[in-house]
Formats: structure tokens, C-alpha cells, sequence
């Protein structure tokens, strides 16, 4: 730790559409913000293939291109955009106190506001041949990716209310849903139950299990196995979906910042201020329910604006040297 501390006005830590938006509006009111990426420059879209869902891209955009142009878009205001990730906070409980986020284990920055925007990571089964056909019609997002799937028949596993509210989404696009969920009843609410429960094309399987993704380079079926019998069966699909939960990056922020307790950041009403005053969350950090990359560069604008309001109202100490 040798290196001469930093001290930024607004530090953003997560590079999908939340942080690159909140950096956007902060490089715009010259709040000079520096972007630490993460572990993936860009997030969730980079893994994704067409965005056909974002407004002002009439033809699509594939996602990585999306996230490149939003970076060049950052930076084209000032945003400094470096590779690194936070692995350590420490936050000011004191209204204009100085928070402190160390990088890559070596290097602290110091900051008068913070906007986390870390994101969300979709969980997937961890099967080899899932893993394998990922971009190849395995997907997490039906909202996503459904549509290239119309008149299709797919599978989605899990039993949650994304589950079924997918399901229910896919049922509509798709010839056939089959939706696996390994108990003998569904987690999801009664309401989206009965949703799913009067779609006729969704053929819903308890105590079905996902045994193997069928496919060389595509997604060509699924071989099921029934946790109760032990009986196996294959059914042909082209898009395999997987609902069975997120996990938000919040791990640094355990014992600094309030969370539910699936560990999503809380925040004030409808502002993005977490419980320590200069400290913003925004996108899918903070966001278990919508998830889109439209609502999480909402939130980034937010975060950027309340940071930028609470600077204006906090007298800051000056930079020690
Ligand atoms: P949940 O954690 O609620 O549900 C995950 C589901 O996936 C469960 O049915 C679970 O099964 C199943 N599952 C987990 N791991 C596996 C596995 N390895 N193999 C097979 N199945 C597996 O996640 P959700 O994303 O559905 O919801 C997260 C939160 O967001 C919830 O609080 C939910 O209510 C909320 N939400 C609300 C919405 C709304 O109100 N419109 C929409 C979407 C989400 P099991 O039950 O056996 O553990």
C-alpha cells in the first residue's frame, strides 16, 4: 500500500448500464467520477447476444457492442474507466465523511460520494453440458432471449416467482413451455402459480430434475430425470432457460450497508441512498424485482443525481497529502 492514496468526488464501482449511465449524468456535472469496472468490464449484457429490448436501437445491438458504446459514451464527458475491483469498503458514517474502498487488494481510493453498481450474478445449475451451451440456447433472461424462440419449444427450470413469471412470459412467445421444478410444489406466490397453472401450452413437472443439456453446438434437448422414480426422459427443445434465483454482488458490503435478506442493498424510498449518507446503489444491486438493463441505467441516473445533490449540500474535508 505504498502508493499515494486518491481522493475522488465520485467513485462508481460496476461497469454494466447502472454504473456506466451513473457515470454519464456525474461526468456531465463535473463530478469527475472514476469507473472501477469489476471482474466483468461491462456485465451481464457482454454475456448476452442481441438486445432487442433497449430503446433507440431499432435493429438490435448485441450486448458487448451496447456496453462499449456506453463506455465511449462515459468517457467522453471524463469519466476515467480503469480495470479493478473493490475488495474492501469502509464507509463514512458521518454526513461529508470521506469513505474508503480499497482495489484489487492494494490500492485505496478515497471518496467524497459512492455509487455501487455491482450487479447481479444469475445462477446457474453448474452442469457441464449447461455450461458449454451458454449463447447457444441456454439463457438466463427469457426477457431477454425468449423471443428468438418463437414457436419454439424450450424448457426453464426453477420454481420462483422468475420462474414462473417467466414461464408465463415464454408461454406466450413459444409452441411449448415445459417448466421443471424439483419439488413437489412451486415457491413462486399463488397468484403466479395460477398464472402458469392456466397456461395450457406450459407443461409443468414436479420432482423433475435437469439431468443433461442435449446439443453439440446448440441446445437440441433435454434429458430429465424424476427425483422420485429415478426414470429418465428426453424431450426435444431449442431454448433451455434457467430461473432459479440471483445472486447480487454484495459480499464487501456485508456489516457496512443494510441488505434484505437475500443480501440485495436496501435503499431509501424511492431515492438510491443506501444507509451511509454519500453512498448510492443502483441497478441490479438494488433490484430483485425488474432486472432489465433499461431500469438499472434508470437507477444509475438516479444515483448520479443524488450524488450530485448531496455534494452541493456537504461541506467536505480538504485532501490531506
Ligand atoms: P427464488 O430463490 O425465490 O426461487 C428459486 C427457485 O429455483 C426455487 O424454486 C428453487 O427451488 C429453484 N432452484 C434453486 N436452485 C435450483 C437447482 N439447482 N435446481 C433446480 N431448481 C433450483 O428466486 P427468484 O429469482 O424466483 O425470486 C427471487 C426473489 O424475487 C423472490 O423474493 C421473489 O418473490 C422475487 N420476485 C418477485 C417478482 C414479482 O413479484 N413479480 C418477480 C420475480 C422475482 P426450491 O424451492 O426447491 O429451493
Amino acid at each position: 500500500m505504498s502508493e499515494k492514496i486518491e481522493r475522488v468526488k465520485t467513485l462508481i464501482l460496476g461497469s454494466g448500464p447502472a454504473g456506466y449511465t451513473a457515470a454519464i449524468y456525474a461526468a456531465r456535472a463535473d463530478l469527475k467520477p472514476l469507473m472501477y469496472t469489476g471482474m466483468e468490464p461491462g456485465g451481464q449484457l457482454t454475456t448476452t447476444t442481441e438486445v432487442d429490448n433497449f430503446p433507440g436501437y431499432p435493429e438490435g445491438i448485441d450486448g458487448p457492442t451496447m456496453m462499449v458504446q456506453l463506455q465511449q459514451q462515459a468517457e467522453r464527458f471524463g469519466t476515467e474507466v480503469r480495470i479493478g475491483m473493490a475488495t474492501a469498503v469502509d464507509f463514512s458514517k458521518e454526513i461529508g465523511g470521506i469513505h474508503k474502498v480499497t482495489i484489487d487488494d492494494s490500492k485505496v481510493i478515497e471518496a467524497e460520494t459512492v455509487i455501487i453498481s455491482t450487479g447481479a450474478t444469475a445462477k446457474y445449475l453448474g452442469i457441464p453440458s449447461e455450461q458449454r451451451l451458454r449463447g447457444g440456447g441456454v439463457s438466463a433472461c427469457a426477457v431477454c432471449d425468449g423471443f428468438f424462440y418463437k414457436g419454439q419449444d424450450v424448457a426453464i427450470v426453477g420454481g420462483g416467482d422468475t420462474a414462473a413469471e417467466e414461464a408465463s412470459y415464454l408461454a406466450n412467445i413459444c409452441n411449448k413451455v415445459t417448466m421443471l421444478v424439483r419439488k413437489d410444489f412451486m415457491r413462486a406466490s399463488k397468484a403466479m402459480q395460477h398464472r402458469v397453472n392456466s397456461l395450457p401450452n406450459i407443461d409443468l413437472r414436479y420432482n423433475s430434475e435437469v439431468d443433461e443439456v442435449l446439443g453439440d453446438q446448440v441446445v437440441e434437448g433435454l434429458r430429465i430425470v424424476n427425483n422420485k422414480t429415478g426414470e429418465k426422459e428426453e424431450i426435444p427443445i431449442t431454448g433451455f432457460f434457467v430461473a432459479i434465483g440471483h445472486k447480487p454482488n454484495t459480499e464487501i458490503f456485508k456489516d457496512q450497508l443494510e441488505m434484505d435478506e437475500t443480501g440485495y442493498l436496501l435503499t431509501q424510498g424511492k431515492s438510491t441512498k443506501t444507509t451511509k449518507p454519500g453512498v448510492f446503489a443502483s441497478g441490479d444491486v438494488q433490484d430483485k424485482e425488474y432486472r432489465q438493463a433499461v431500469t438499472a441505467a434508470g437507477t444509475g441516473c438516479m444515483a448520479a443525481l443524488d450524488a450530485e445533490r448531496y455534494l452541493a449540500t456537504v461541506e467536505t474535508p480538504q485532501e490531506v497529502s
